[in-house]
C-alpha cells in the first residue's frame, strides 16, 4: 500500500513480544520508538533503539505528547492485559494511525482488537502452538501458514522424489504440491526446476495446501 517500506514503527510494550519486534526491526536499521510504563526497562532500550519513551499509552495525551500521530505503523505488544490492549489499540484508532498491528492472548481478545479497529491482529501463541504440531508429527523441520489454508515447509524429501528429475514424481498432479526449492548439504537453497534432482540427504521446499502438505509429509521416506 503507500506506506513506505522504510517507514518509522512506533512499538509499544517491551514485554518477550514486544522486544523480539523492537530488537529485529533495529537490526534492520528501522527507525524505533519504543513506549513502556517501565522506567527501567525505558532505560535498557534507550541505547538499543531511536527513542525510546517511557509512558502510559492508555492515555491518549501521552500518546499525542510522544508523537503517536504521525506515526503510519503501530504495533501494540501489551497482551496480558486485555483491557490495556484494547485501551491502548483504541488510543490509536482516534490518532489515525493507518496500520495497527495487535497481539492477542485469545480469539475473543483479537475479536475485539479487529471490531475496534486493529488492521493486522497477531496471535503469537496459538499460532506457534499449530506450528509445533505439524513439525511433531511429521518429516517437516519447518512451517509457515499463510492465510487460506496455503503453506510452506522445509522438509526431508520422501522417496517418492529421490534420485530422479522432479518432472518425473508428478508430486503436483499427484498431492497438489509443488516443490519448489532444493538445498544440498551445506549449500544455499535453490529454486527448483523440472529437471533438479533431489539427493538422499537434500532438504527441500514445499508448497501447497495444508491437508495436502500433511499427507505428502506422510509418505514414506
Ligand atoms: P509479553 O507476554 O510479550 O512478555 P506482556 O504483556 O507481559 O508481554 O508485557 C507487556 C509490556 O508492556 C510490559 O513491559 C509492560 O510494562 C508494558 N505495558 C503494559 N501496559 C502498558 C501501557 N499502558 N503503556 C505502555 N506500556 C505498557
Amino acid at each position: 500500500d503507500r506506506i513506505p517500506h522504510d517507514a518509522p514503527v512506533l512499538v509499544i510494550g517491551l514485554g518477550r513480544f514486544g522486544a523480539a519486534t523492537a530488537g529485529q526491526l533495529e537490526r534492520q536499521d528501522r527507525d524505533v520508538l519504543v513506549v513502556d510504563t517501565d522506567a527501567e526497562l525505558v532505560q535498557k532500550w534507550a541505547e538499543r533503539v531511536t527513542h525510546a519513551v517511557q509512558a502510559n499509552a492508555t492515555d491518549i495525551d501521552a500518546l499525542r505528547q510522544i508523537g503517536a500521530a504521525d506515526f503510519a505503523i503501530a504495533v501494540v505488544a501489551v497482551g496480558s492485559s486485555i483491557e490495556d490492549s484494547v485501551l491502548i489499540t483504541a488510543n490509536l484508532v482516534d490518532l489515525e494511525v493507518p496500520q495497527i498491528w495487535a497481539k492477542a492472548i485469545s480469539r475473543s481478545h483479537g475479536k475485539i482488537l479487529t471490531r475496534i479497529g486493529a488492521t493486522h491482529v497477531v496471535y503469537p501463541e496459538a499460532e506457534a502452538g499449530e506450528r509445533v504440531a505439524h513439525l511433531v508429527s511429521g518429516r517437516m523441520l519447518d512451517y509457515i501458514e499463510f492465510d487460506d489454508d496455503f503453506a510452506i515447509v522445509k522438509m526431508y524429501p520422501p522417496a517418492l522424489v529421490r534420485g530422479r528429475a522432479l518432472a518425473a514424481s508428478k508430486v503436483l498432479t499427484k498431492f497438489g504440491v509443488r516443490i519448489v526449492g532444493v538445498k544440498t548439504p551445506g549449500g544455499a537453497f535453490q529454486p527448483a526446476t523440472p529437471e533438479t534432482v533431489v539427493d538422499d540427504h537434500d532438504l527441500i521446499i514445499v508448497s501447497g495446501a495444508e491437508a495436502a502438505l500433511e499427507r505428502f509429509s506422510a509418505l514414506e521416506s
